[in-house]
């Protein structure tokens, strides 16, 4: 039986356990959207205390007519309300919106409170109608074009009932052309806005979109550049860097591993008797049926998850790194893959082939380089050869 070694193999960031996966990677993507949502919503608190002071000062100077207690009333408003989107965003609860930021929302609500101070700032209003830009640009990387109209649409038709109200009310001194000609040239400004702003936030989703093409493109890449693309079983490449891992890991905390070289017996007369077709469905069987023993093996796998790892080294030829075990155990498990590959044919394209594999063990010694012990193996690998075939042999 395969003897577990020591308990303090179970390490954090081991290179043995297999590579974070895509859940991993959705869940960084995730962290990082929400690091930019928290980092518009600061510039947008900061846009908010800006267009307080700038509102107290036009208060103070008596541009706008409110009484103390209204303005005071203002502010908490627009503080509550604050208060309010940090928590929905730091809290996680406006996740379950399609836009976790609620941009729409949060404009809608600086246009309303803009309005309001437009409508009690009589004819310094122009000078307040900027706040209404500074509110707009915010929706530029999130809000759809249809969102976009539907702020301009608010703003521009509550502009235009505050003008007409106070036209007809005749609250205002100011020549009732330059008032139109006024709010002509804000409802141009928000349509402009609208669309410039989806433009960019359009821009913005095509970019994303396609880091995201491209980062799957790179993922597609990787693996194809570590996997065999008959078998899918890792390659050589890939071999050699876990079992550089394995060494490192070793040389760290003494678990040991042993590496088995299996080599298909007489497999060139598999493809001259067959064709070359048949011999390829062999060897997709054979890494189906390699694998299937080797995570069914659970005395193999150990709690900290580092799992016996088969792959194609080259040809007709594969490679098992057998983890946390010694040579007894690692014999057991070459046994049950010699006895899973001679005990049934293999279904090909040319009817049911027999076919065996010899396998050659060694155990992986202290301080010592990979290559040797891959190169020990293949010595008691040439010994089943020459043993007659069909047999598992120990370096
Ligand atoms: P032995 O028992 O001594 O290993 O005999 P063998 O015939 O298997 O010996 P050898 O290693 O010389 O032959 C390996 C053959 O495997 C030669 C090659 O044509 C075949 N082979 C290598 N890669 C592939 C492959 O991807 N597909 C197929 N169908 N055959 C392959
Ligand atoms: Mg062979
Ligand atoms: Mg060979």
């Amino acid at each position: 039986m395969a003897r577990p070694r020591g308990q303090h193999s179970r390490s954090a960031g081991d290179p043995m356990k297999q590579a974070a996966g895509p859940r991993h990677d959705a869940a960084n993507r995730e962290a990082e959207r929400r690091r930019v949502r928290l980092r518009r919503l600061q510039l947008a608190t900061l846009a908010w205390f800006v267009s307080i002071l700038l509102t107290g000062a036009a208060w103070a100077l008596g541009i706008l007519e409110v009484g103390f207690l209204e303005m005071g009333l203002l502010v908490l408003i627009v503080l509550i309300s604050l208060l309010f989107f940090h928590l929905a965003l730091r809290s996680g609860w406006s996740r379950r919106f399609r836009d976790p930021s609620m941009t729409l929302v949060h404009i809608l609500f600086a246009i309303f409170i803009g309005l309001w101070i437009i409508a009690k700032a009589g004819e310094g209003r122009t000078i307040l109608l900027t706040l209404f830009i500074m509110a707009a640009f915010f929706g530029a990387f999130q809000l759809r074009q249809r969102e976009f109209m539907l702020v301009a649409l608010v703003a521009v038709t509550g502009y235009t009932a505050i003008v007409v109200h106070d036209i007809a009310t005749q609250q205002i001194t100011t020549s009732t052309q330059v008032v139109v000609l006024e709010l002509a040239g804000f409802a141009t400004l928000m349509v402009w806005l609208a669309w410039f702003g989806s433009y960019m936030a359009n821009l913005r989703r095509a970019l994303s979109r396609r880091n995201r093409e491209l980062h799957e493109a790179t993922e597609r890449l990787r693996h194809l550049a570590e996997h065999d693309e008959l078998t899918g079983l890792p390659n050589r490449r890939r071999l050699i860097a876990r079992l550089e891992a394995a060494a490192q890991k070793s040389s760290r905390d003494g678990s040991g591993f042993c590496i088995a070289v299996l080599d298909l017996d007489h497999f060139k007369l598999v493809n001259d008797r067959h064709g070359h077709q048949a011999g390829d469905d062999v060897l997709s069987e054979f890494a189906r049926r390699a694998t299937t023993v080797l995570r069914g093996a659970d005395w193999l796998v150990r709690v900290d998850d580092t799992v016996a790892d088969i792959g194609r080294f080259g040809g007709e030829e594969f490679l098992a790194i057998l983890p946390d075990t010694d040579l007894s155990g690692a014999g057991l498990a070459a046994e049950r893959l010699r006895k899973a590959m001679a005990d049934q044919p293999f279904t090909t394209c040319d009817g049911p082939i027999e076919c065996t594999v010899s396998i050659g063990l060694a155990e992986h010694q202290p301080g010592e380089g990979i290559h040797r012990t891959i190169a020990r193996a293949d010595e008691a690998l040439y010994a089943a050869k020459s043993g007659g075939r069909n047999r598992v042999k120990t370096a």
